[in-house]
């Protein structure tokens, strides 16, 4: 904690110095999945600008408990109050329990991060299993006067709040200009004003994800969720919320209106947001044929792509914009990225095989890089910043490979420090299995394999079928043929 962290807070709109509400201790709540498909290219940005940020943390000395949610209920198509939810859509089209759907899609979230090489968060709570703490929350903000019952619903009033506390202050919307893109109410909406957002939805006769409330059968409004599991698991004030833009309005606006509402207080020091991922150029999106799946990276198996990506290369490549910029996807770049990537690990490979025979630090340019990597990361985490400047110590190994420079134990140690230290612990950048590493995983897939057919011999046919699944999405095909089990990786 000996060095100041400058994060730039979308509330303020400008870069603060970091001062964490208990000293020592972070508290990071960031909004995670929607759990009804497969984790795709735009799950990956939010992903890792976070871990980096966690690993930047600890790397300061500091403790941080990461929340991470997963939306299994409440949110509807659209991002609106109207509509089918997405995950009961998801599952009456594969004739599947909702919670069916749930379970496939947190794990194949849970498979693509790992590969991304993202830590897993301290918690990862989910909505529906904090459906009372969404309804006390529910009857705080009606009991202030900020929402109402209307129909076995209860809505948010944000005229009422914008009166007293200014709705909009996050996002930098004036509810004038909100009009735009609300539809004006017809006769049949339960809604007071367009502007209103739901906190409890009436569940119809159809809707399956329905919980008992004093006001009805029904579900959490989406926003609800992470205001009520933020304060339980980080306090009713914590240090960052994160998220992707698109969270920004309305979801973290009604976040921040309903904690006023409810507690009295914002209850976020920081609000970071981190920027989207385009496709040459153009939004994401199912309708215009560019959505791509993480496993359609890994896999090359998707028109766009010209080849196969590795999680690592996908890491880098995001990791060279920083994280409040545009980030566009293209062929090029990846391939771009592909190439750094490869310089920089086999620089980190080349420190430990050069000669250093100096005493001390011979070379006056690393110990300002080693400076300058992690003064980059603690403004407003600049990761290409200090990736460039991480290239500037690679052409130094590559000098003193060469044989044109000469390099102390002192450089050693600084260079250690860079390629062992900061590379694989903060920006979380690690070899991915190569050719080289063969060996280890034939030995590894003959022990899964064989724990496999043991299952198998007890009949225990999940357990078989969980191994087969799991490794088909670690891109492993298994086979089972009369000679036995034949496994290739795609
Ligand atoms: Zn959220």
């Amino acid at each position: 904690m000996t060095k100041a962290f400058y994060l730039y807070n979308t509330l303020s709109r400008s870069k603060e110095l970091f001062e964490p509400v208990t000293p020592g201790m972070v508290g990071l709540y960031v909004c995670g999945p929607t759990v009804y498909g497969e984790p795709h290219l735009g799950h990956s940005r939010p992903a890792i600008t976070y871990d980096v940020l966690v690993r930047l943390f600890r790397h300061l000395g500091y403790k941080v408990r990461y929340v991470r949610n997963i939306t299994d209920v409440g949110h509807l198509e659209n991002d609106a109050d109207e509509g089918e939810d997405k995950i009961a859509k998801k599952a009456a089209l594969e004739k599947l329990e909702p919670m069916e759907i749930v379970q496939t899609y947190t794990i194949a979230y849970h498979d693509a991060m790992r590969a991304l090489g993202t830590l897993p968060p301290s918690i990862e709570p989910r909505a529906s299993a904090h459906i009372i703490e969404q309804i006390s929350l529910i009857q705080k903000i009606l009991d202030s006067g900020f929402a109402y019952i209307s129909n076995g619903s209860v809505y948010f009033d944000v005229p009422a709040y914008d009166k007293k506390f200014k709705y909009g202050i996050l996002s930098g919307r004036q509810l004038e200009d909100m009009r735009e893109g609300t539809r004006d109410l017809d006769g049949s909406s339960d809604k007071r004003s367009p502007y209103d957002f739901a906190l409890w939805k009436k569940a119809s006769p159809e809707h399956i994800m329905r919980w008992p409330s004093p006001w009805s059968d029904g579900f959490p409004g989406w926003h609800l969720e992470c205001s009520a599991m933020g304060a339980k698991y980080l306090g009713e004030t914590f240090d960052i919320h994160g998220g992707g833009l698109d969270l920004q309005f309305p979801h973290h606006e009604c976040e921040l209106a309903q904690n006023v509402a409810g507690r009295g207080c914002q209850g976020v020091k920081y609000w970071m947001h981190n920027n989207l991922i385009t496709i040459d150029g153009r939004k994401m999106g199912k309708s215009l044929g560019n959505f791509i799946t993480l496993n359609e990276l890994f896999t090359g198996s998707h028109k766009h792509l010209q080849k196969a990506y590795s999680p690592m290369t996908i890491r880098f490549f995001i990791l060279q914009a920083h994280y409040r910029s545009m980030l566009d996807f293209s062929n090029e770049a990846l391939q771009a990225a592909e190439k750094g990537l490869k310089r920089i690990m086999q620089a980190g490979k080349d420190v430990e095989s050069i000669a250093y025979t100096g005493e001390g630090v011979l070379n006056p340019e690393l110990p300002r890089i080693e400076e300058d990597v992690l003064d980059a990361l603690c403004d407003d985490l600049n990761t290409p910043i200090a990736l460039s400047h991480l290239f500037d110590a690679v052409r130094i190994v590559n000098s003193a490979k060469a044989g044109s420079l000469t390099l102390g134990e002192g450089d050693h140690e600084i260079l250690k420090r860079l390629f062992g230290d900061i590379i694989p612990n903060v920006l979380g950048l690690v070899e991915e299995l190569g050719d080289s590493d063969d060996s280890l995983v034939g030995g590894l897939m003959d022990m899964v394999l064989q724990v496999r057919s043991e299952a198998k011999a007890k009949k225990d046919w999940a357990m078989s079928d969980l191994i087969r699944d799991r490794l088909k999405n670690l891109g492993i095909t298994v086979k089972d043929t009369k000679e036995g089990t034949e496994w290739s990786r795609n």
